[in-house]
């Protein structure tokens, strides 16, 4: 087995639409601290769920990435190649008993805040296709998951309040929170840089990793950018896709350099992208990071020229 690189960062988009505004600060800022740290960068294509995954997408995520100067090292790898990998991850949860089968329907605990567990001592319904559920351990009443965000700080997460997640769902295809530790862990991943709208995720992740043997990556969250009027910047919300040319291309990765606090000189708003990049690599410090939860995209570009 080869060395892992000490930094090793990753963009893990879901080829769900192409990328926007948000999931550009996410790539960004993950390739600023990878390059900074003279570290390698992954790309990874979370299409797990591939009926919400439109044909053709991934190339189209692979080609903004590349024309915004987002060179990656490696192979790009696809989810939906993984099976044998998520597979291999669930019998071994099975049989140290963390994971369990469950046929109960959603609409039958929809008055629970989250899944009761109740089929955790034995599938209440053999009859149906069984989802895969992992099981969270509620031994002591106030035990609790934590880890260090390299923006946020200490985080802290009651046990109690975790749902036995699902982790392969009942129609067969593999959940993110399964699919996400086993790839992390074979990419070598040593640090994760994504968006905050993730931070309640990633105590499932780390229970997952502890349970399947893999080292904890560094995480850092990110401010979520929101649109001038609130909304969060997502493909559900219909934030445009980013631009595709020249100058508004350069425009953009400027003001997201901007709006991820590194305050770049008005100077290299027009720069070719390589030169803001290096600039952006040279200059760029945790620190200057915005420490609000959400950001506000009020350029204006978003809405009208893209
Ligand atoms: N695939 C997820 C998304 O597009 C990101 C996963 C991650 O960064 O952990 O939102």
């Amino acid at each position: 087995m080869s060395a892992r690189p000490w930094y090793c960062g990753r963009f893990a988009p879901t080829p769900s639409g192409p990328l926007h505004f948000g999931s550009l600060m996410a790539a960004l800022a993950s390739w600023l601290d990878a390059r900074a740290h003279n570290g390698e960068w992954r790309v990874r294509i979370e299409d797990t769920d591939m009926p919400r995954c439109p044909a053709g997408t991934s190339s189209v995520i692979l080609r903004q990435l590349d024309s915004f100067g987002l060179s990656w090292d490696g192979e790009v790898l696809y989810q939906h190649q993984r099976n044998d990998h998520y597979q291999a991850a669930l019998e071994l949860l099975r049989h140290t008993g963390y994971a369990y089968p469950c046929g109960c329907s959603r609409k039958e605990w929809q008055r629970f805040p989250h899944y009761p567990g109740w089929c955790r001592e034995g599938n209440l319904h053999p009859d149906r296709p069984p989802a895969w559920r992992l099981r969270i351990p509620h031994s002591a009443p106030d035990a609790q998951i934590g880890w260090h965000d390299r923006r946020m700080g200490a985080q802290h997460w009651p046990l109690a309040e975790l749902s036995d997640v699902v982790i392969k769902r009942r129609d067969g295809w593999w959940a993110y929170q399964l699919a996400v530790v086993v790839d992390d862990n074979a990419q070598g991943i040593t640090d994760v840089v994504r968006g905050a709208d993730l931070l309640d995720n990633t105590p499932w992740q780390l229970l997952l990793q502890q349970h399947l043997g893999c080292p904890t990556p560094r995480y850092l969250h990110l401010p979520l950018a929101t649109a001038a009027n609130g909304q969060k910047l997502s493909k559900q919300n219909l934030a445009p896709a980013l631009p595709d040319h020249g100058d508004t291309i350069r425009e953009c990765l400027f003001d997201a350099i901007d709006m991820l606090g590194q305050c770049p000189p008005q100077a290299l708003r027009s720069a070719p992208i390589t030169e803001q990049l290096q600039w952006a690599v040279s200059h760029w410090q945790v620190s200057k990071l915005p420490s609000a939860d959400v950001i506000h995209d009020d350029t204006g570009n978003r809405a009208s020229s893209l």
